[in-house]
């Protein structure tokens, strides 16, 4: 492909996928799937790798998705909050794994969850106290959400230790909780909501959090930040100490020494996904050890010690899969 006809294709897709990112993380109203978002930011991903010079600061793949909304006061994120890499077939996860294994010449140790599909949340408490709670908005500036927080039963206002800490986790709500909602909508005229992913995020950034509490919005936390403070030195130990102290985990994670493991849990909650009480978009696998997070590091917007394994789309994404981005 010649270098030109490359950058008037990274232009449209830029703005088209900038557009749909407006409408996803700011409106809260998805104008398209998932899946034909994952395959524009694909392409855009192979363009600007082919053509590396003409990666733009303002490009998607620069920069964690949301924005922050008019209205909620501003939270500067001391670590950042950052995405995921993705990947959608089980030889591209494979590929990862290997090729990060190899790079850090570590025992095969990696930590298998579900990925919820909801929005991250970051939770801080200063001596076992929960003091602020925030969005993760464009990863560096979050929305200060605390008191729509405080109204989530899944929250521990008061942890079981006088600790100080940061954690992070994804805030959704149940399908029951979705179904149980947008009928009420439809009752009332009221406009539905397209996922619940869309309907916890538009329920948490109420101003006026009596909206929040009505909404049966839970929780489900998988980052303690800084572990190190409290001596731990794998992401499963530091799950188990979440849960120790308070916080709701998802139980269904899974420490795989090799790659049949990972296959296995993969199939096993793409089998499940459906009869979960909330929806999950993919699995993320994660280096169990803290210290290749710290010997890996990140990007920009991602960490290089985990991936996401999204779901292959089912069978009405897979059409508009096939009709593309075309813009
Ligand atoms: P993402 O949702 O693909 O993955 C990263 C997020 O996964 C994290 O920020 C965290 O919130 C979440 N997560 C869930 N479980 C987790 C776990 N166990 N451990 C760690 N993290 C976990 O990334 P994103 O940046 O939030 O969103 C990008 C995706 O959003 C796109 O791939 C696309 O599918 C969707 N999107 C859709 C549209 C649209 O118009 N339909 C627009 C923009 C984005």
């Amino acid at each position: 492909m010649q270098k030109a006809t490359a950058k008037e294709e990274l232009v449209k897709l830029r703005k088209q996928l900038i557009g749909w990112s407006h409408d996803y993380y700011v409106l809260d109203k998805p104008t398209v799937e998932d899946a034909v978002y994952d395959v524009a930011y694909q392409r855009l991903i192979e363009l600007e790798k082919q053509f590396p010079e003409l990666i733009t600061p303002d490009s998607p793949t620069q920069r964690v998705g949301g924005q922050v909304l008019e209205g909620f006061t501003k939270v500067e994120h001391e670590i950042p909050m950052l995405s995921l890499g993705d990947v959608f077939s089980k030889e591209e996860l494979a590929d990862f794994i290997v090729h990060l294994n190899e790079q850090t010449n570590a025992d095969f140790e990696y930590n298998c969850e579900l990925k919820i599909d909801g929005l991250a949340i970051s939770l801080t408490y200063e001596d076992g106290v929960f003091i602020k709670g925030s969005t993760r908005g464009n990863g560096i500036v979050g929305e200060d959400i605390t008191k729509n927080l405080q109204t989530i039963n899944a929250i521990p206002l008061k942890l079981t230790r006088p600790v100080s800490l940061e954690v992070r986790g994804e805030c959704y709500m149940p399908k029951k909780a979705f179904a149980k909602l947008n009928k009420e909508r439809e009752e009332q005229g009221q406009p539905v909501f397209a996922n619940p992913r869309n309907a916890a995020a538009g329920s948490l950034r109420q101003l006026d959090t009596s909206i929040t509490a009505k909404r049966q919005l839970s929780v489900f936390i998988y980052y303690l930040m800084e572990p190190e403070k409290l001596g731990i030195t794998t992401q499963s130990e530091a799950l188990l100490e979440l849960q120790k102290l308070g916080f709701m985990i998802n139980p269904d994670f899974k420490v795989a020494h090799d790659m049949q493991a990972i296959d296995e849990y993969v199939d096993e909650y793409h089998a499940k996904r459906t009869s979960l009480p909330y929806e999950i978009d993919g699995i993320v696998v994660k280096s169990n050890a803290f210290s290749i997070h710290e010997q890996v590091g990140n990007t920009v917007k991602i960490p290089r010690w985990a991936i996401a394994y999204k779901f292959p789309p089912d069978e009405q994404e897979t059409i508009l899969r096939k009709i593309e981005w075309t813009i």
